[in-house]
C-alpha cells in the first residue's frame, strides 16, 4: 500500500501493522516534519519515502542492499539521503510492528538536516537527531547523562567527536549523551547560533567550535558537565536506568 501526504510517501507491506495504523503514522510524521523544519528553517528536498518492514532483519537486509555492502545486521531504521539514493529521492527504512515502531523525529531529522550540511562527526549528526527525540528508551537524554557522570561512566565529549571513539562505546551512552550535549549548546547559545555552527562544522570541521562559539572545546566540555551536575536524578529514574543497562 502506498500513501502520499504533504511531505511523505509511505510504503507499507500488504496486511502489515503499518498499513492498519497508517493514519496515526501520517499524523505523527507530519507533526515531526513541521517541528523540525520550522526549527532548522529548512526542509527536505522533495518528499521523504518511508518504507516500513515487519522485522529488523528485513531492514538490515535493505541496508546492505542500498549501501551495497555485506553488513546486513538487524537494524530498526536508517535514512538514505537523496544524494546517495539511485532514484534521487530521500528514503527512510524502518521497522513497524506491534512491539517496535521506528517512527518519530529521528530519521526525519537526519534527512532534513542534510539540507544544512552533513558533518563528518557522528556525535554531531546523532546529537541533532537525538535532541529532537529527547528520549532514549523512554528516559530523557539529560537523565542518562547525569547518571553516567554519577557512575563515572561518562566518556570525554571531546573524544566522542571522533567517529572511531564514538563507535567504541555502546549506543546507550553515545546517543543520549550526544542529544544532551546538543541540547546544552542550543540552550546556552540559542538556536540560530547552533544552526550556524552545524553548517560550519559540516563545511570546515572541528574549528567550528572556536569560530562560532568563541570558546575552546575543553572549556565547553567542562561547562557542560558542570551544567549536567546541577540536576538531581529522581530515585525511580535511577532504578529504571540501572535495570535498562543490566538487561
Ligand atoms: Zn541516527
Amino acid at each position: 500500500m502506498e500513501k502520499a501526504t504533504a511531505h511523505y510517501v509511505f510504503h507499507c507491506p500488504k496486511g502489515s501493522v503499518a498499513e492498519k495504523e497508517i493514519n496515526e503514522i501520517v499524523e505523527l510524521q507530519e507533526g515531526c516534519y513541521s517541528f523540525i523544519s520550522d526549527f532548522l528553517c529548512t526542509d527536505a528536498k522533495g518528499k521523504i519515502h518511508y518504507h516500513f518492514f515487519d522485522t529488523s532483519k528485513e531492514v538490515g537486509s535493505q541496508y546492505a542492499l542500498v549501501y551495497d555492502n555485506n553488513n546486513d545486521e538487524p537494524c530498526n531504521g536508517f535514512a538514505l539521503p537523496d544524494t546517495r539514493s539511485k532514484d534521487g529521492f530521500n528514503h527512510i527504512f524502518a521497522v513497524y510492528n506491534n512491539e517496535v515502531k521506528c517512527v518519530g523525529f529521528h530519521e526525519d531529522a537526519h534527512i532534513i538536516s542534510y539540507s544544512l550540511g552533513r558533518p563528518v562527526s557522528q556525535f554531531i549528526r546523532e546529537g541533532l537527531a537525538m535532541f529532537f527525540d529527547r528520549y532514549w528508551w523512554g528516559i530523557d537524554n539529560y537523565s542518562w547523562t547525569r547518571w553516567y557522570v554519577e557512575e563515572r561512566k561518562m566518556p570525554s565529549v571531546t573524544e566522542l567527536l571522533e567517529n572511531e571513539k564514538f563507535n567504541e562505546y555502546s549506543e546507550a551512552i553515545t546517543y543520549p549523551v550526544s542529544g544532551a550535549f546538543t541540547g546544552y549548546l542550543i540552550e546556552r547559545f540559542g538556536k540560530d547560533k547552533y544552526v550556524e555552527f552545524y553548517k560550519c562544522i559540516a563545511d570546515k570541521g572541528m574549528n567550528a567550535f572556536k569560530q562560532i562559539f568563541r570558546t575552546s572545546m575543553s572549556s565547553l566540555e567542562k561547562d557542560f558537565i558542570k551544567y549536567i551536575k546541577l540536576f538531581k536524578l529522581r530515585e525511580e529514574i535511577r532504578k529504571m536506568l540501572m535495570e535498562d543497562i543490566n538487561e
